[in-house]
C-alpha cells in the first residue's frame, strides 16, 4: 500500500503543487477535455443541466464505498453518490439530458492501491430519452475519441511534456458479454463467479489485454443496482454495460438502459433491502409513468487519468480528496 504519512503530506501541500508545469499540463487537458465533451454533446442534441448535489436518497449501487448522510431540517438526507434517479427525471423534460455532477463516495482505503478511486470526484452524466442501451453506447464511443482527438490537435505540447503517446481510440469498440469475460479471466487463473462484479484486479488484467477501448455488456442482474432494466426475454441479464481503457486503466464509463416500472423496480429495490419511503418522489414518478430512457456516465478524473498517462488519479484533479487522506 502507498505509504499514507507521505501522501497526506504531499496532498496538505498542494497549494504548491498547483504551480509546477506538470500540474499545471494535467489542468489544461481536462480543460480541453471537458469542452471537447461539452462541444461533441450540444452537437449531437443534448443540452446541459444543473446536477443536484442533495438529496433524500442517492444511487445505492457503490460497490463497497459509503454514503454521506446528514441532517436537513429534520429530516435525513444525503450528499450525492450519483445523479442516476434525477436523469431519469429529465428526460421527463428533454429527450438528451448531460450534467458535469459532483459525488462523494467514501470508497475504503484499499482502494488508494487502485489508483482510480477518489472520495470525491465528477461524472459527466447523459441520459437519452427512449434509448436502447446500444444507442448510449455509440455515443460514448464517439464522445470519447472526439475528446482524444481534441486533445492531440489542441494539446500536443503538454502530452510531449508529460512524456505521454496517447493512442487514438479506433470506433466500433469491441463488445464482450459479462459471462465471456468472466470465462476469460478464469483461464487466466482468476477466481471469479458469474453472478457478480468483475474485481479491480481482473479488470485491469482484461483492460491490458485489448489494444483499444472495450466494452463488457450485459451484467447480471446481482451484480448491479436496481436502475439497470432487466431483459425480459433473458431474465437475470441486465441491458447495461462498462467501457474499459486500454494499458490496463480499467473502468471508464458505467450505464444502460433503465428500469422504469414501478412494480419490478420497487421488487428490486426491496429484495436488497433498501427502505421504499427513501424514494418517494422517484416510486411516485414510476408509478405514474416516466419516459423510458438509456445513459450513462463516464468518471472525467480517470479520463484525465487515461489521456494524461498517470499512474494515480489524483494527479488528475486539482485539489485531490484520496479515500482515507485528509487534505485541503
Ligand atoms: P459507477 O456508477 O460506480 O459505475 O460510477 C460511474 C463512473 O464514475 C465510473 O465508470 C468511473 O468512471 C467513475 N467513478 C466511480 N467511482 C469513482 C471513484 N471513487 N473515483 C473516481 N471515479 C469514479
Ligand atoms: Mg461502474
Amino acid at each position: 500500500m502507498l505509504d499514507k504519512a507521505e501522501l497526506t503530506t504531499q496532498l496538505q501541500a498542494r497549494y504548491k503543487d498547483i504551480k509546477k508545469p506538470e500540474v499545471k499540463a494535467v489542468m489544461r487537458i481536462q480543460d480541453e477535455i471537458l469542452s471537447a465533451l461539452r462541444d461533441h454533446l450540444r452537437g449531437v442534441g443534448f443540452i446541459e443541466i444543473l446536477a443536484p448535489i442533495i438529496g433524500p436518497a442517492t444511487d445505492p449501487g457503490i460497490r463497497g464505498a459509503s454514503q454521506v448522510s446528514f441532517d436537513y431540517y429534520g429530516t435525513t438526507y444525503k450528499i450525492m453518490s450519483s445523479m442516476i434517479l434525477y436523469k431519469q427525471m429529465a428526460v421527463n423534460s428533454f429527450d438528451r439530458i448531460f450534467a458535469l455532477s459532483p459525488n462523494i463516495r467514501l470508497e475504503p482505503d484499499i482502494t488508494r492501491e487502485t489508483g482510480r478511486h477518489l472520495s470525491e470526484f465528477r461524472q459527466l452524466d447523459l441520459e437519452i430519452a427512449n434509448a436502447t442501451y446500444f444507442d448510449a453506447m455509440a455515443i460514448g464511443e464517439q464522445m470519447v475519441t472526439k475528446a482524444i482527438k481534441r486533445v492531440k490537435i489542441n494539446c500536443a505540447d503538454d502530452l510531449e511534456a508529460l512524456g505521454r503517446e496517447l493512442k487514438s481510440p479506433k470506433p466500433e469498440f469491441k463488445k464482450i458479454t459479462h459471462h465471456d469475460a468472466v470465462e476469460l479471466l478464469t483461464e487466466k487463473g482468476f477466481k471469479l463467479n458469474q453472478g457478480e462484479e468483475i474485481p479491480w484486479e481482473a479488470e485491469s488484467t482484461l483492460s491490458k489485454s485489448f489494444g483499444d477501448f472495450f466494452w463488457i455488456i450485459d451484467y447480471p442482474r446481482t451484480a448491479r443496482g436496481f436502475y439497470d432494466r432487466e431483459d425480459e426475454a433473458r431474465p437475470g441479464i441486465l441491458c447495461d454495460f462498462d467501457l474499459f481503457y486500454p494499458e490496463g486503466y480499467g473502468e471508464a464509463i458505467s450505464g444502460g438502459e433503465r428500469e422504469y416500472k414501478y412494480e419490478k423496480v420497487a421488487r428490486r429495490m426491496l429484495s436488497t433491502g433498501e427502505v421504499l419511503e427513501a424514494y418517494r418522489w422517484y416510486l411516485d414518478m414510476l408509478k405514474e409513468g416516466t419516459t423510458p430512457s438509456a445513459g450513462f456516465g463516464i468518471g472525467v478524473e480517470r479520463l484525465t487519468r487515461y489521456v494524461c498517462g498517470k499512474e494515480y488519479i489524483w494527479d488528475s484533479v486539482p485539489f485531490p480528496k484520496v479515500p482515507g487522506i485528509v487534505s485541503p
